[in-house]
């Protein structure tokens, strides 16, 4: 069995299955570890320093360009232009650069439920800001 390295980390173990089917469609080997840990108890995930990603050595320089290549958008893109997908605007000044904007009550009580049980349960999107012009848009 070739020695596996850790290429990275996420708090989320969603995140970090996302990250090893990127690597594996690739054709890059990856393993994930402290994932069952984190999922009986999220909050083990700071303890533990988050779901470990890891590729045997030889894959390491590989995985970080593939994961850095994500991170910069590139396959977002090219998924944009291959399905012809309209970006999303903002309506005040056409800027993509939107963000989602939740319910701070909603923020508050999944706080609070993560306390109580340790499970997430992610509050509804109430709409988006513009991160250009501030402006809000709230879902219909
Ligand atoms: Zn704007």
């Amino acid at each position: 069995m070739p020695a596996y390295v850790t290429i990275d980390s996420f708090t989320n173990p969603l995140d970090a299955h996302i990250a090893r089917g990127l690597l594996e469609s690739e054709g890059v080997p990856a393993i994930l570890h402290s994932e069952h840990h984190v999922w009986s108890s999220w909050p083990y995930s700071f303890a533990l320093g988050g779901v470990g990603l890891q590729v045997p050595a030889a894959f390491a320089d590989r995985a970080r360009d593939l994961l850095a290549r994500q991170r910069s958008g590139e396959f977002e893109r090219a998924l944009l232009e291959q399905q012809d997908v309209a970006t999303e605007r903002c309506g005040c000044c056409g800027s993509t650069d939107l963000r989602f904007i939740r319910s701070p009550w909603l923020v508050l009580l999944m706080v609070a439920t993560l306390g109580l049980s340790g499970v997430i349960f992610p509050p509804g999107i109430r709409g988006r800001k513009c991160n250009a012009c501030r402006a809000v848009q709230l879902n219909a």
